[in-house]
This record gives C-alpha cells, structure tokens and sequence, in this order.
C-alpha cells in the first residue's frame, strides 16, 4: 500500500499514484520488516521492498564504499556516492522506479530535472529500452547538457516557473501514461533507503548529515533506518541532520512556521541542492519536528572549503556534497561518529579553482627540481 506522508490515507498499489489525491502531500510504500541476507543490496533486503526487482534494469548501483576518515576531533565515515554507474546516488532511486515502471506498463518515462537525476533517468531508461523524456529548465547549463545527451534521451527545454513544472508534469504523465519519476517519487524513496541499510551493516554512528534539496534522499535514508529499528536490527536510529546551502534553504527557513514556501531569489554553488520549492519539504520538516532534529544551512565560502577538505582526504566532490562537512563547524561536535552522505562526483561540476599556480619544468633540468627538494 501507499501511505500518504501527511494524512496518513492509503492507497492501492494496483494504481499509479504519485502524490496523495486528497491532501497533495507526497505517498510512500507501507515500511517493511525483514531480514537480512546475501547477495548485493537489493538480493540482501529483499524482504523490505514491496514490489519485485529485477536485476535486468540494474547498472550496478549501490554497495558503495564507507571510508573512514579522522578530522576535527570527530570520526567521519564516507558514504561515497560519487560511486554510483551516473556518478551520484540518484541511480538507487531510479532502478526501483523503472522496474516499477516495467510492472506497470509504461513503455515511456520521463523526469524533470536539470542535474544528476536527468542523467541517471536517461541511462536507466536506454538500459531498460524505454522511450525516455528529459524536461530541463530554459536556461540550463552547456555543462549539464553534455552529461545527459549521450544516452539519447529527449530533452525538452522549458520556459517559466521550474517548481510548477514538477506538478505539471505528473499531470501530463496521467494523461499520456509517461512515468515522471521525479525528485521524491515513492519509489525513488525505496531506492534511496538502500543507504540506510549499507550504513548501519558497517558503522554504528551517532549522526548523519544529508543534503537536502527536494527531501527525497533524507526521507529514504530516514525510511531505511526505521524500517531496521521495527525489524529488530538495530536499537537506535542516529540523529539526522538536514544539511542546506544558505543561498537556497527552503526547509531550514520554515522550520519555525513548520509550512514550506517558495525560496525567493535562490542562489548556490550548490546547484544539485538548488530546489527553491521542495515537494517534500513538509515531509522533511515533519520528521525533523518529530525526532526533535535540526536544518542546518552553510555559507558558499564554507562549502568551497569543505570541498577542497574532502579532496584532501581522496575523495572528489560536487558542492552539494560538501555541505555536509561544513555544517560541522556549526554544531561544534567532539568525539562523535559521523556519517556523510557524499552524493555526488565532483567531476560532474566546474572544478575548483584553484589560487595555486603550477611550476613548469624542463626536461633537461628535471633533477634539479623544486619539487624534489
Ligand atoms: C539530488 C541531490 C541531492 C538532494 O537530494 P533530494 O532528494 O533532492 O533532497 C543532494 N546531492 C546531490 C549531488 C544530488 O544530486
Ligand atoms: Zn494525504
């Protein structure tokens, strides 16, 4: 069954719903109990999805690395997403929502999406043999472009306002049977859980901060986590924190109304968290009331920095991943474990610049150079 997040209403899974058809607010599968067993993540937790999976659609995604790093006093484990077959967990959600989409009939599917998910869709589409359609806002960068247009799907520039679009288009996909598995779909969700469980198989930790743009990834990780609590697999779940970019924080700003609403002006490095209207953003806020959790928002100089950090320790970013480590700065941890969830590969993102000039040698006179000094 469907539950609706908000109301608590369920609905059947025979039928393709999305959102909640009474009060709007986003759906997600009943939360399953189980055990655990072998083989990759999905075989593993095959007790906790509600739907079957074929591997048939998989691309390898999931079972990625958790590196442990020692930094601020604090332990760090790195969940590397950077990992995933498009270079960000965005690849967990979708394998879930195109065997759903199999299941379900749908021979077209379709995303809105300016970023990572554009690109997981359009591979996992062309995977599966699905017709496959990209809506991205009008003024979209060169550089998003060039990640999406190999894999053939079609894309379509949009003019006017990008958060109406996400309810427009699971509109026009009731109408011409087009599966628009966007941002906080419920089966995204059950993709995105997967962390949740690969975390707590490895690393007993205290926190886990996530970046947080629609809500999709910090309600599946949330999901993930309560769903090994009611199975008895675990005792605590550890405190989660939301993590934004000042320059778009559309949730931690509601925190003290408790109701989302439209970010104005929204501007970040961190274009991959840039949701200035998250459809779950109630959603969101409504796990981090109840738990008693914070939003914390980190400036741009701090993420740039945060970034630059993570590089040190071996592992290359993109800005939204990098709030994570920022936010340390504010809660002022000591002796804690913490897990970051490093969403996506910096490769996929305008690199650094870097202040540094580098030294430039002749062959002849390499021996004698400053860098081996
Ligand atoms: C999508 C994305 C996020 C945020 O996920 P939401 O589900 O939209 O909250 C964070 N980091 C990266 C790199 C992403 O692509
Ligand atoms: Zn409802």
């Amino acid at each position: 069954m469907f539950v609706c997040t908000a109301c608590g209403r369920k609905f059947s899974l025979e039928e393709h719903h999305q959102r909640c058809p009474i009060c709007n607010e986003p759906l997600q599968l009943e939360n399953m109990k189980g055990k655990r067993r072998d083989g990759n993540v999905w075989e593993r937790y095959r007790d906790f999805y509600s739907i079957p999976l074929s591997m048939d659609y998989s691309l390898g995604e999931g079972d990625t690395p958790i590196i442990r790093v020692d930094m601020y006093g604090n332990e760090f484990y790195l969940k590397n997403e950077t990992l995933n077959p498009t270079w960000s967990f965005k690849d967990r959600g979708t394998f879930v929502a195109i065997n759903r989409a199999i299941q379900m009939g749908f021979d077209r599917i379709g995303v809105v999406s300016t970023g990572n998910m554009a690109a997981s869709v359009a591979a996992y589409g062309a995977h599966a043999g699905l017709d496959t359609i990209v809506l991205v806002s009008e003024n979209i960068l060169n550089e998003k472009i060039s990640q999406l247009l190999p894999y053939g799907a079609k894309i379509l520039k949009v003019k006017g306002d990008y958060g109406e679009l996400y309810f427009k288009s699971l509109k026009i996909g009731k109408t011409r049977k087009i599966y628009f598995m966007n941002s906080d779909d419920p089966f995204r969700i059950e993709g995105y859980k997967t962390i949740a469980y690969e975390l707590a198989e490895k690393v007993d930790v205290d926190y886990v901060f996530v970046p947080t743009s629609s809500g999709g990834l910090f309600r599946g990780v949330y999901k993930g986590f309560l769903e090994l609590k009611e199975s008895g697999t675990i005792d605590k779940i550890p405190e989660m924190v939301a993590v934004q970019a000042k320059g778009c924080s559309p949730i931690c700003s509601a925190y003290p109304s408790g109701k989302i609403g439209r970010f104005k002006n929204a501007s970040t490095i961190a274009h991959a968290i840039e949701n200035p209207y998250p459809p779950s953003g109630n959603a969101v806020l409504r796990i981090l009331k109840k738990n008693g959790w914070k939003c914390i928002a980190v400036e741009e100089d701090e993420i740039i920095k945060a970034q630059e950090e993570l590089a040190y320790k071996g592992i290359f970013v993109q800005p939204a991943s990098a709030t994570t480590l920022a936010v340390l700065k504010k809660l002022n941890l000591k002796n804690s474990r913490i897990a970051l969830i490093l969403t996506g590969s910096g490769l996929k993102t305008k690199s650094i610049e870097y202040s540094k000039t580098i030294p430039l040698c002749d062959i002849e006179e390499l021996e004698d150079c400053e860098v081996f000094k």
